[in-house]
Order: C-alpha cells, then structure tokens, then sequence
C-alpha cells in the first residue's frame, strides 16, 4: 500500500455524441452573460451552432488562434475581451484555440467552457502556455481550468489523419509520463492506464474508418484520461524537449510528441521495470518493450517517425541544431527518474532525428 495525496481538479465533464448542443446549457448553468467565443478556422460552423445557442450572451466573438499562444495575440485578444466586458469564455478547437482562451482566463479572471476537438489534453490542465520570441513559458494557474469541458465525438469526425495521429500520441504521452511524473500516485496511474488502453485500441481504426464515431469516441474519451492524468501530475523529459522543439524552431507540437515519444521512453525504461510492465499490457504489448511498441503503433498510424522529416519557421529541421535544442531542455529539465546529462538529451534527439525503432 503507497500512501499519497491526491487534488482532484474541479471540472465538469459532458461526454456525448451531439454534446454541442448542450453549450448554450451549460453557458447558463454558469450563470455567464456575456461571453467569449474563441474558435480556429477550421471550427468556424461548430461556432456558429454555439453562436446561435448563446445568442444575445455572445459578446464577442474570436476567431484568430495561433500555435504555442503568441504573447502578442494574447494581447490583443486580452484588449478585446476587457473592451466587451466578458465574463466567462467559450472555447472551440484544438490546443491553440484552448490555450488562447487560457491566456485571457488568466489575466481577466473569468470562468472556461471548453469544447476540445483535437486530442491535445489541454483542456483538463491548470497549465497555461505562453509563446515570446522563440522560447515558450508554460505556467500553473487554478483559473485557467476549464470550469465544464464537454465533449463532442461527432466534431473529431472531420479531423484530418495528419492532425488525429500525432493529437492522439501528444495525449499518448500525457498518459506516459504521468506514470512516473512527480505527483503521480495510484489514482493517477489508473486514469493513464486506462487513457493508453482507450487510445492504443482505437487509433489504428479511427486512422482507417475516420468517420467511425464510436472509434473517436473512444479515442476522445483517452485522450481526456490522459489530460486529466497530466493535469494531475506534471510533464517530464518528454514534454520539455517537445516544448523546446516546439519553441525554438515552431514544429507542429503533436508531430514532436509522435516523434520524440519512443525515444524518450527508450532512455527513462531501464529505470522503471514495473511501469514498463504496466505500460506494456496498455498498449496490447504484453512482455514486449513498450518503447518499441509505440513506435509500431506510430508507424501503423502512419504519424511522423523522424524529425528528420520535420519542418518549422525556418524549413526543415537540420542535424546540426540538435544540440541547441539539448542544451536548452537541460536548464528546464529538472526532475527525471534516471539523471539526465545535455549528451543525454542530444542523444535521444539524434535517434528521433534518425527515428530508427529504439
Ligand atoms: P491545434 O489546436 O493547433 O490544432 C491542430 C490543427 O487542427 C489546426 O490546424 C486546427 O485548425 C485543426 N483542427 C482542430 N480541430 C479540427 C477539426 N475538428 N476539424 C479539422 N481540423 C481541426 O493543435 P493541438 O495539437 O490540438 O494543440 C497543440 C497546442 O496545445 C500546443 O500549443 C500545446 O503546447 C498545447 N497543449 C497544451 C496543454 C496544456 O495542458 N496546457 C496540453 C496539451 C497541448
């Protein structure tokens, strides 16, 4: 028996095919009057269905969202939002449109509605993130949870399989480290367990039959376990380099996590026997080497495999810069289960560059 402590985060959870039509409800269930609607370009007729709920309560609506937050977008956004008078938001989309509206919960003390449609977690996470220059700040703040997610299978169903793959391993990897991550206890490690079953079993069908509803529910649903896993935990070894990937040289995040993930593991798994052994029966793999076995599940998923094959601001990603990116992690990366070194960190990047199976 482990003795632990455990938080457990305040949020609503409404999980149903058709859910969107309960945005409005759950908007007055808040007792919001004026809110904010945050949404991409690829979300813009979900967000008219949510416009149309809201109806006079819609007091702005905002459809600029970038990756990472930009400082500068959250800015304007901030402005707008303090001009309209808003008291709560609702955001629609992906990591960046649940990211932005994290930026303006943070400064404008108001309550989230978020209504993810990727597999990037954030949306049961206090931790924000904010982009200036190119070095990403991430942050914890109890306002910046959203106060109801609901969640909607049917808005996943047009989701391209070159976002779907790499969003489903970013929350593969919330679930993962959240197995060793300082803050991780029984609890926690039931809800990434589950969270690496849900997604090991339903990503290779939802990348064939992608308007398969039941598929993406059940790869929604992991992807919610593995948020509230990481949400009650924290990002380790993995997640840091993404970041600096992400940061320094503005690679799609989900294609980092897809990338770095087996090579990450590969390093931390001589270290952890019996979480391996663990991870290993999640992901079907019983007795196999889970690192191995992710990258078989990447490749049958058809997500990148090699950062050799990425692009970012400045075209693709060059051998050469690896060892920047090393040394940035090794100032963040302070806590990992088997002592990491800035050689260390250069070698699991060249392997994901390379994207050999480890
Ligand atoms: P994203 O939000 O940029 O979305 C990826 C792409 O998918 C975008 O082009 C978007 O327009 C498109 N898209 C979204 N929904 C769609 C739909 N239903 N149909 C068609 N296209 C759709 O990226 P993401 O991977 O969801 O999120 C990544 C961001 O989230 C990163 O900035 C990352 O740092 C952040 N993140 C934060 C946390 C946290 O806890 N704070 C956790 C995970 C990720």
């Amino acid at each position: 028996m482990k003795a632990f402590t455990f938080d457990q985060l305040p949020a609503r959870i409404v999980f149903a095919p058709g859910a969107l039509s309960q945005v409005g409800a759950e908007a007055e269930r808040l007792g919001a009057e004026r809110l904010m609607l945050v949404h991409d370009n690829a979300t813009t007729a979900h967000a008219a269905a949510i416009a149309d709920q809201l109806g006079a309560r819609l007091a702005l609506r905002w459809g600029e969202v970038a990756q990472h937050v930009p400082v500068e977008l959250a800015e304007r956004a901030r402005e707008a939002a303090t001009a309209a008078a808003i008291d709560a938001v609702v955001t629609l989309g992906g990591g960046s449109s649940t990211g932005l509206a994290k930026a303006i919960a943070l400064t404008h003390r108001v309550p989230i509605i978020a209504v993810p449609t990727t597999y990037a977690g954030s949306e049961q996470t206090t931790i924000y993130g904010l982009t200036g220059g190119q070095h990403k700040q991430t942050g914890k703040d109890p306002v910046v949870l959203p106060r109801v997610v609901v969640y909607d299978p049917e808005l996943t169903l047009g989701l391209p399989g070159f976002v779907t793959g790499p969003s489903a391993f970013n929350a593969l990897a919330h679930s993962v480290e959240a197995l060793w991550a300082p803050g991780c206890n029984p609890i926690t490690s039931a809800l990434a367990l589950e969270g690496v079953r849900a997604i090991a079993a339903s990503l290779p069908t939802v990348m064939s039959e992608p308007a398969n509803v039941d598929a993406r529910g059940d790869l929604l649903y992991g992807a919610a376990l593995s948020g509230m896993a990481l949400g009650a935990t924290s990002a380790g070894l993995h997640h840091k380099l993404c970041h600096v990937l992400g940061g320094r040289f503005d690679l799609v995040h989900a294609d980092a996590h897809s990338v770095v993930l087996p090579h990450a593991l590969a390093f931390n798994a001589p270290v952890l026997p019996a979480e391996m052994a663990r991870l290993a029966d999640a992901l079907g793999a019983h007795g196999e080497d889970p690192a191995g076995a992710l990258w078989d599940l990447a490749e049958r998923s058809q997500v990148p495999t090699r950062l050799a094959g990425l692009s970012g601001r400045d075209g693709p990603l060059q051998r050469e810069l690896l060892g920047e990116a090393a040394a940035i992690a090794a100032q963040e990366i302070t806590v990992n289960p088997r002592p990491v070194t800035e050689a260390d960190l250069l070698g699991i990047l060249e392997r994901a560059f390379d994207g050999t199976r480890p």
